[in-house]
């Protein structure tokens, strides 16, 4: 990270590399980010992300960028590139501590080698569904294999076999020996080592039939790296006696620690690879980049930054206890930080045109505006008027409701940094909707209140002869239920049908024209947008990042 972080809020996890470097236990700490590549990143890595990075950044330790690609059926080089390419734009740096699981494929077959010679692994020959009837439940304990108590000589001569491709898949596997009885079902004896024949590793290739378990790679993979607090979630916290038994079992050169942390839950959408991989492949979005994905490649192309999304995981905090985060915690943290950065235009989303009948048809008078109203070193931009205005369409009502501060019939607005305008006449066609309004300017009313009258309203616009055209997505969440599929149902029927709404006919300020993809603005009144990729030099496109205060819920369809 380059700038200066602000100090970090205090934690189990912290408290625990406090007392091991008090203790002598450790003089560095050395930790580690394990993703499995067969997906992209989202936002619960991030939080993984910043713990594990930021906590060697904060301690002066290391943090590896560690791939965990054990299985490769579901792995790919796409998604090995992604998550670094999602890691760097997060803001943190593995330097040259990149490795792949797959990098200590042959050490250990080696650990492996010498569990069985210990007479603590053996070879074992029940099928996938056998295997599973001999573990017993929760309330069972298990059955012994009746391959146990094979011989050392002959689990060495089988299992050099099994790397020699001489058996075929799902036949044998190498298990752990440890206690088919033990209350813990992950210590009844598990799977070590399965046969997996044809399958091309993106990394080792064909060099390999034999793949390693992760409960078995895992934790030796720490030891390998010298890694000194292994972070994971909670859910693993019934796997670190196994992760323990096999570092105390092999030769390794480091003893880690497996440290449990609750994963990071988010309303209104869902986290799991599988159901992201879903809603990519039956195209019920547009990619794992699609703007209402919660993968960092998708918050990107949102608007989200970095920043906001560090100071998120911060917000967050790291704790023990399940948790549903709202929303809204995700959204206030970008606003924050849009709401101090972003400049300010104009764009108007459903175009309403206005023209001004005493305004000099062919004046080329220009307004200043400032492009922040509480940061000067943002400058300020000169903006174009004119005798023909776009204005939005819901900032004028013929019925207005109540307490409707806009624009009516004989009513008076304000134009953001320009006049003060009445309307004089509705235009309408032989069907009464609304077509054009025609209004008159008020001279007097300059960067000064109207003589003897309040206006209460002020509006944006966009003058008609310098407008670009422009395209605006407007995003919502991609579910309208906080909790996806809760109960049972497919969470594919909780999809909101409203997360996309496009509009094609927008006009925006001519300072907007060449804008660069990924430049970020505050549209006056409407809400924090991003440059698309989509952007073309004749017509930019925007995302909506958020909205400019928590409105989910007021104002839907
Ligand atoms: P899979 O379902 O494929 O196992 P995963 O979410 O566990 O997916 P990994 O690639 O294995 O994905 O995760 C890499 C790291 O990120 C792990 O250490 C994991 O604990 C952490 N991580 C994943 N999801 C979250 C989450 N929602 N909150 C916090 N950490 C997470
Ligand atoms: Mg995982």
């Amino acid at each position: 990270m380059t700038e200066a972080a602000a100090p970090p809020r205090t934690n189990f996890i912290r408290q625990i590399i406090d007392a091991d470097l008090a203790s002598g236990k450790h003089e560095r700490i050395a930790t580690r980010f394990p993703p499995e590549p067969n997906g992209y990143l989202h936002i619960g890595h991030a939080k993984s992300i910043v713990l594990n990075f930021g906590l060697a950044l904060d301690y002066g330790g290391t943090c590896n960028l560690r791939f965990d690609d054990t299985n490769p059926l579901k792995e790919d080089v796409e998604f090995v590139d992604s998550i670094q390419a999602d890691v760097r734009w997060l803001g943190f740096d593995w330097g040259d501590r990149r490795f792949f699981a797959s990098d200590y494929f042959e050490q250990l077959y080696q650990f492996a080698v010498e569990l069985i010679e210990k007479g603590l692994a053996y070879v074992c020959d029940l099928s996938a569904e056998d295997t599973r009837t001999y573990r017993g439940t929760l309330t069972d304990p298990g059955r012994d294999s009746p391959y146990r108590e094979r011989s050392i000589a002959e689990n060495l001569d089988l299992f050099a076999r099994m790397r020699n491709g001489e058996f075929a898949d799902g036949s044998r596997t190498l298990r752990a020996r440890i206690d088919m009885r033990s209350p813990n079902i992950n210590l009844r004896d598990p799977v070590l080592y399965r046969i997996k024949h044809g399958v091309i590793h993106h990394q080792t290739g064909s060099a390999w039939c034999l793949y390693p378990t992760y409960d078995y790679t895992h934790p030796l993979s720490d030891a390998l790296e010298g890694i000194t607090h292994s972070l994971c979630t909670l859910e693993f916290e019934d796997h670190r006696p196994l992760y323990d038994w096999c570092i105390d079992h092999v030769s390794v050169p480091s003893k880690p620690r497996q440290i449990e942390f609750s994963r990071l839950n988010l309303e209104y959408t869902v986290m799991s690879k599988r159901r992201l991989t879903e809603l990519v492949s039956e195209q019920l979005v547009n990619g794992w980049n699609d703007p209402r994905m919660p993968t960092l490649a998708g918050l990107r192309r949102r608007g989200y930054t970095p920043a906001a999304i560090r100071e998120f995981c911060e917000r967050v905090g790291v704790t023990k206890s399940d948790n549903l985060v709202e929303m809204a915690l995700l959204e206030s943290a970008i606003r924050d930080d849009l709401d101090a950065n972003a400049p300010r235009r104009m764009a108007v989303l459903r175009p309403l045109k206005v023209v001004l009948t005493n305004y000099p048809a062919n004046n080329c008078e220009t307004v200043t505006l400032a492009n922040h109203p509480k940061d000067a070193s943002l400058g300020s931009r000169e903006l174009p008027f004119g005798a023909e205005l776009w204005i939005d369409q819901n900032d004028f009502a013929e019925q207005p409701p109540k307490d409707f501060k806009r624009l009516i019939p004989n009513g008076e607005v304000r134009l953001r940094g320009a006049y003060v305008i009445r309307c004089d006449e509705v235009i309408k066609d032989a069907a009464g909707a609304v077509l054009e309004l025609r209004a008159s300017v008020d001279f007097a009313t300059l960067g000064k209140n109207p003589e003897g009258r309040k206006v209460k309203g002020v509006i944006h616009w966009v003058a008609a002869a310098t407008a670009i055209p422009a395209e605006i997505r407007l995003y919502d969440r991609l579910f309208q239920v906080p909790i996806p599929g809760a109960g049972g149902g497919d969470y594919r029927a909780d999809l909101n049908p409203h997360s996309l709404q496009v509009l094609t006919d927008c006009v925006v300020e001519p300072a907007l024209a060449n804008v660069i993809a990924g430049a970020q603005f505050q549209f006056e009144r409407e809400g924090y947008f991003v440059a698309d990729f989509d952007t073309t030099p004749a017509r930019p496109v925007f995302n909506l990042t958020v909205g400019l205060r928590d409105t989910w819920g007021k104002n839907r369809p």
